[in-house]
């Protein structure tokens, strides 16, 4: 099969979908392609941070977007050997919405496919998975993917790689990241949640554990050191239990829940970036030009900004039937890429700080200087809610 688009883009998460449902709002020809059956995945993440909404808003759907069931978190605690710590309050931002709303992701992409879907010129085609790049004397020209029908070229003016930290599309393109090294991975697992359940958003200690309400059960990222896992599995459940308890007392009572490893998924965090996110015909954006670690929860607005900016900058090109050029794509990098640096070295500093090192390190016995410095000069905490709920270069829908 053969299709063709002015625009390609790869990948229909945050970044993916807010792209091509912007560029296909301004009228230009754009094939989503998603390689899952739908958006149904766990290890996504479900923060909505003000600066998204204040987009939704500025696209009028806040009110359609917020009847979606979520909760609302207008400052982020976290709790270190028992004391309480606000690290980031957001209630002073001038926008619509001064919170983080937790929403789970596939309701966020699922809610934006359906606006898009209204514009004639946007096609999703999910269970299509990129493989190949098709290729012109040096220039990208389209997308080979496999489908439940067979293979699928897909002929655009231009391709957006959107397809997140394991970019098929930047490795096909010879673009090669740099990496740093987190110090942690996540393991990901969800236990039963009660209406008088009090657990702490953040809790350091042996390990650090997020828990996120989702209604009638806990989400849980427990944090642990890099490459830890074959470890811990090796000390048996029990004491994975034990750890989990000790961290969360009030799920004391449920955690013989985790009964097999298979409940337990394994996320590996990598933080990376691309020194060039483009070539001839080519674009990377969101964590395909710059993966993002789960610290801050910033990642999925990092990449709707850059779909934001993506769209600003390319369609007024695509629109006149023109195809975007070395110097229109390089100016979405050089937009973004400061935004994305500055919020990497954010996140690496957090991990630096607040997670453990070992699997035998306490973070409560070191409390970090970050955590003091916090609780000593509270204006701290309105400096952090603007920069992580409006990162580094807002941005704003165009007319
Ligand atoms: C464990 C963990 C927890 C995190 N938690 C948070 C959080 O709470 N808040 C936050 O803001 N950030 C979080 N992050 C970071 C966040 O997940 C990413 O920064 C964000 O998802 C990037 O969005 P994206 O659209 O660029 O890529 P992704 O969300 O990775 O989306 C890429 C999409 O491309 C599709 N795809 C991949 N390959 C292909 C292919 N070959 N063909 C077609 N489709 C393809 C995938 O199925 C996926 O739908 C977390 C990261 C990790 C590792």
């Amino acid at each position: 099969m053969t299709m063709r688009a002015q625009c390609c883009v790869v990948g229909g998460g945050p970044a993916g979908m807010m792209a091509g449902m912007l560029l296909a709002r301004q009228g230009v020809e754009v094939i989503v392609l998603e390689k899952h059956a739908d958006f149904l995945r766990d290890f996504r993440g479900d923060t909505v941070h003000p600066s998204t909404l204040e987009l939704i808003a500025e696209l009028g759907w806040i009110e359609e977007f917020l009847s979606l069931p979520h909760t609302k978190m207008p400052h982020v605690t976290v709790n270190m050997g028992g004391q309480d710590v606000t690290f980031a309050d957001f209630t002073r931002l001038k926008v619509r919405c001064p919170y983080i709303a937790f929403m789970p992701q596939w309701d966020v992409l699922d809610f934006l496919a359906g606006k898009a879907a209204a514009f004639p010129s946007f096609r999703l085609l999910r269970r299509a998975q990129a493989t190949e790049l098709l290729t012109e004397q040096e220039r990208v020209t389209g997308v080979l993917a496999d489908t439940e029908n067979g293979p699928l070229e897909v002929w655009a003016d231009l391709v957006i790689g959107a397809d997140g930290r394991h970019s098929t599309v930047r490795a096909r393109a010879g673009l090669v990241p740099v990496s740093d090294s987190p110090p942690m991975d996540v393991l990901w697992f969800r236990l039963p949640r009660q209406a008088r359940d009090r657990v702490p958003f953040f809790q350091g200690g042996k390990g650090a554990l997020i828990s996120i309400d989702r209604g009638d059960y806990w989400q849980i990222a427990y944090a642990i050191p890099a490459a830890a896992f074959d470890e811990l599995k090796t000390a048996g459940l029990p004491v994975f239990r034990e750890r989990v308890a000790a961290l969360a007392p009030a799920l004391r009572d449920r955690v013989q829940r985790i009964d097999d490893w298979e409940a337990v998924h394994h996320l590996t965090v990598r933080v990376d970036r691309l020194p060039q996110w483009h070539r001839p015909g080519l674009l990377c954006i969101g964590d395909a030009a710059h993966a993002m670690s789960p610290a801050g929860g910033v990642g999925i607005n990092l990449a709707v900004q850059d779909a934001v900016a993506t769209a600003n900058l390319l369609s007024p090109v695509l629109t006149r039937g023109g195809i975007p050029d070395r110097a229109d794509l390089a100016r979405v990098q050089s937009r973004r890429e400061r935004a994305a640096r500055v919020t990497q070295a954010f996140q690496l500093g957090i991990l630096r700080d607040l997670y453990p090192k070992d699997l035998g390190d306490d973070t409560t016995q070191h409390v970090p200087p970050l955590f003091t410095a916090f609780r000593a000069l509270p204006p701290l905490r309105h400096l952090a809610g603007r920069f992580i709920g409006m990162g580094v270069r807002p941005e704003h829908i165009a007319a």
